[in-house]
């Protein structure tokens, strides 16, 4: 059985390999001249950048996508980051349990219940920020929540729903915090590239697909430079562009209403040269009091060869509210940063400032938007971040979303 698949992202490669590896015939169709999309590295100035991701897996080698890359024989080793998380208050780190330590009686009592809620509850449409006003009262856990949100989802609290979070709290419970690929985002899809390559499948790079060919509300093929038929299409460009590949009448107007209502995450990525290391460990260090930067992360501490030898490398991540002046997101970021760390100017240089939103967002449909998989079209399915099963980030959200994909295909035919 023939499948087509349009993007080597990291959903299109999960799919390739899998279905590939359970012997159907696959094929990638991909734009550029490279693997990996929003999750792959590039070279600046001996440093590896990355497309998208900051190098780092949510729930490490313990959720979705490290269980995922084990089952596939993807060589890639994920080393749990250590601790997981600080967050920075007033110039002092503290670590998430230890924030309790800041607050009044009233409002550590009112805390432990909201870890208890975090745990058992399962929240609903209100939005997280919302939920947390119900219980308690005080700015800096507002703060704290912000950084949390725009850090992981590129989200404020006001803009994802509290059964989300709590879904995703759950989560972090059960599987644990965040890992780093050794080899950063590029470890990972190369390993996939060469999985895929090893079982047979084939690349096509630099083939843009232009249109998915229909035949009563059935995929049948794809159309890139030239015709190609398919039994089966993975689409790992988003459910937008997807549909739009396809002829009008091929959905009914109101599924074109949700597709086309969907509003992407966006965000602000500040990548840095450092000359010595500034968090010194290889968790993330939230920064719940910056103007702008949700948070930071040096990976190089964990694998130092994402940077030349000797020097480190840090990123910096904000969310981006639609509407913002960018010239004034980035000022205030870069404000975050020497306030931060007041030696920033003498150690430190900005390699990159990278902005994610349209075409190359931080995730194609915000965490807590649900997108079914499977297609109104028979023969079509959809991988990738707009895909995120209720509780999954990231791209923990795209492993868990390609095995929905995988258990569909499984089931229909
Ligand atoms: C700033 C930033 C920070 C992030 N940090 C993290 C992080 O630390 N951890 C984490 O887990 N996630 C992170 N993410 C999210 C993560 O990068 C994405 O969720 C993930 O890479 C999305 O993968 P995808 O499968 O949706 O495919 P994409 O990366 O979107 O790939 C789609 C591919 O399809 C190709 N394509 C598009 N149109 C066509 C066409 N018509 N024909 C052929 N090919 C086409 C594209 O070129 C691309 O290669 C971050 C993202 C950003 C932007």
């Amino acid at each position: 059985m023939k499948i087509g698949i349009i993007g080597a992202g990291l959903g299109g490669l999960l799919a390739g390999v899998a279905l590939q590896k359970k012997g159907f015939d696959v094929v990638i169709f991909e734009r550029l001249s490279q693997p990996g999309g929003r999750f792959t590295n590039y070279e600046c100035k001996g440093f590896q950048l990355s497309t998208g991701a900051l190098h780092m897996i949510p729930h490490g080698e313990n959720g979705p996508l490290g269980r995922m890359l084990k089952s596939l024989d993807a060589d890639v080793e994920i080393i749990p980051s250590k601790p997981e998380g600080y967050f920075r208050i007033n110039g002092e780190d503290y670590l998430f349990t230890e924030l309790k330590s800041l607050l009044s009686l009233p409002d550590r009592i009112r805390t432990s219940l909201i870890f208890t809620l975090l745990k058992f509850s399962r929240g609903g449409k209100e939005s997280y920020r919302e939920w947390l006003e119900n219980k308690i009262n005080n700015p800096l856990v507002f703060q704290i929540a912000d950084s949390f949100c725009g850090w992981s989802l590129s989200l404020s609290a006001s803009d994802v729903s509290s059964r989300e979070l709590i879904s995703i709290a759950k989560n972090i419970y059960r599987r644990g915090g965040p890992g780093i690929p050794l080899g950063g985002c590029g470890g990972v899809t190369n390993a996939l590239v060469q999985e895929f390559e090893n079982l047979g499948g084939r690349i096509r790079y630099k083939e843009t697909v232009k249109g998915i060919i229909t035949e009563s509300r059935e995929a049948k093929g794809i159309i890139a430079s030239e015709k190609h038929q398919y039994d089966i299409i993975i689409s790992n460009i988003g459910p937008k562009a997807t549909i739009r590949l396809c002829d009008k009448g091929c959905f009914d107007e109101l599924y074109i209403k949700k597709i086309e209502g969907i509003r992407e995450a966006a965000g602000i990525k500040i990548s840095i040269a450092c000359e010595k290391p500034m968090l010194g460990h290889s968790g993330v260090l939230f920064t719940p009091q910056a103007k702008r930067i949700d948070g930071l992360n040096e990976v190089t501490n964990v694998d130092p060869s994402l940077a030349p030898e000797g020097k480190h490398l840090l990123m910096s991540h904000q969310s981006l509210k639609p509407g913002k002046n960018i010239k004034e997101e980035v000022r205030l970021a870069k404000e975050d940063l020497r306030n931060l760390f007041p030696d920033f100017d003498s150690v430190c240089k900005i390699l990159a400032v990278q902005v994610y939103r349209g075409g190359w967002p931080v995730n194609r449909a915000p965490s807590g938007v649900y997108v079914d998989p499977v297609s109104p079209l028979r023969g079509l399915y959809y991988v990738g971040d707009a895909i995120k099963p209720e509780g999954w980030m990231e791209t923990d959200g795209v492993a868990a979303g390609a095995l929905e994909v995988l258990r569909a295909i499984e089931d229909q035919w």
